[in-house]
């Protein structure tokens, strides 16, 4: 039996699972009624994915789940490093600000209990991703905004500076030439970083953080510290997180929806498929003028992903593996 198909007639025929440090040797039960090893080489835990081609990320991720860290750590750390990376300009430090000339970023992180933290529209902070674990960990809401967010990081110890580098400055500049009102979706490059863990205990946890739509309007908040729609994660069941045109993603509420489709027995990779579907298949959609891309897990480690266009990718570490996988895509001509 492929491991696949071993893997969806266990968790449909209740035969346990062995999600541990590995899934080498799980046991299924032939038509004799006789306990069966199938002999699986690859480890499949712990292992990490993200949005796009981020493999310093996914490299510091893995190096928390390896040295026995929680997968909520490691999407944590994992994201930092895209945050803190100036020559990304769609994530934290250097990304490409409003139509005013502001960066303003969103994030959110979700861990095995469900318990999530999100941040929107904060300014003047870099590590958006860990304040909103600090609003997770430290508050009783979910969510802060603005000025709000900001004073909240400040109080925590996160030092304010400035998040406009002086390349998204001449970048900004230049689009104000003509400012056309239309946000840029970048179709073939790295966006948001989205990123969704499972230690070696077997526990899910997923983070995503962004600076959005560059050239956004002044507030504009996208779908990236939605919960449910920029990332959702169930323990029980998988997690997944989005990238592209946030409105789209919103309104189908994508990554709830991913996750939902998983717990009904679709594989990750049909559950992102079937929920870029949902977007593309809406009468009157745009979809030739916009990307969305979804990642997904599952519980037993399978990993899906898929896009409306071509160049969506995922970065995936799992054993001694660390590589940019290039995602299915719907517009194939
Ligand atoms: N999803 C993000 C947003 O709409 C943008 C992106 O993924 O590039 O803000």
């Amino acid at each position: 039996m492929r491991r696949r198909n071993f893997l969806k007639n266990a968790s449909l025929t209740g035969v346990g699972l062995a999600v541990g440090n590995s899934l080498k040797g799980c046991q299924d039960i032939s038509p004799d009624g006789k306990k069966v090893v199938v002999s699986d080489k690859k480890t499949a835990l712990p292992l990490v994915i993200a949005t796009w081609h981020v493999i310093d990320a996914t490299a510091r991720a893995m190096e928390i789940l390896q040295a026995g860290g929680t997968a909520l750590d490691a999407v944590e750390q994992g994201c930092m490093v895209e945050e803190a990376n100036e020559k990304g300009q769609s994530v934290g430090k250097g990304g490409l600000p409003d139509r005013d000339g502001n960066v303003t970023l969103d994030a959110c992180i979700m861990d095995k209990h469900g318990n999530c933290g999100s941040v929107v529209y904060l300014k003047n902070i870099t590590h958006a991703v860990s304040v909103a674990r600090k609003v997770m960990e430290d508050t009783p809401h979910v969510m802060l905004a603005g000025e709000g967010a900001k004073n909240f990081a400040l109080k925590k110890g996160f030092q304010p500076e400035s998040l406009l580098t002086e390349a998204s400055k001449e970048a900004w500049e230049k689009w104000k030439v003509e400012a056309q009102y239309n946000p840029i979706i970048n179709i073939e490059n790295h966006d948001t970083i989205g990123m969704l863990a499972i230690d070696k205990n077997g526990d899910i946890s997923g983070a995503c953080t962004t600076s959005g739509l560059a050239y956004k309007m002044a507030g504009r908040v996208g779908d990236s510290p939605i919960i449910g729609s920029g990332l959702f994660v169930d323990n029980e069941i998988g997690a997944a997180v989005a990238t592209g045109l946030g409105e789209e993603v919103v309104k189908t509420v994508g990554s709830f929806l991913v996750v939902e489709l998983m717990r009904q027995g679709k594989t990750p990779q049909e559950a992102c498929e079937e929920a870029i579907k949902r977007i593309v298949q809406k009468p009157n959609s745009d979809f030739n003028n916009f990307q969305v891309g979804y990642i997904a897990v599952n519980k037993h480690g399978d990993t899906g992903s898929y896009s409306i266009h071509q160049w969506f990718s995922m970065t995936k570490y799992q054993g001694s593996v660390n590589q940019q996988i290039q995602s299915d895509y719907f517009k194939k001509a």
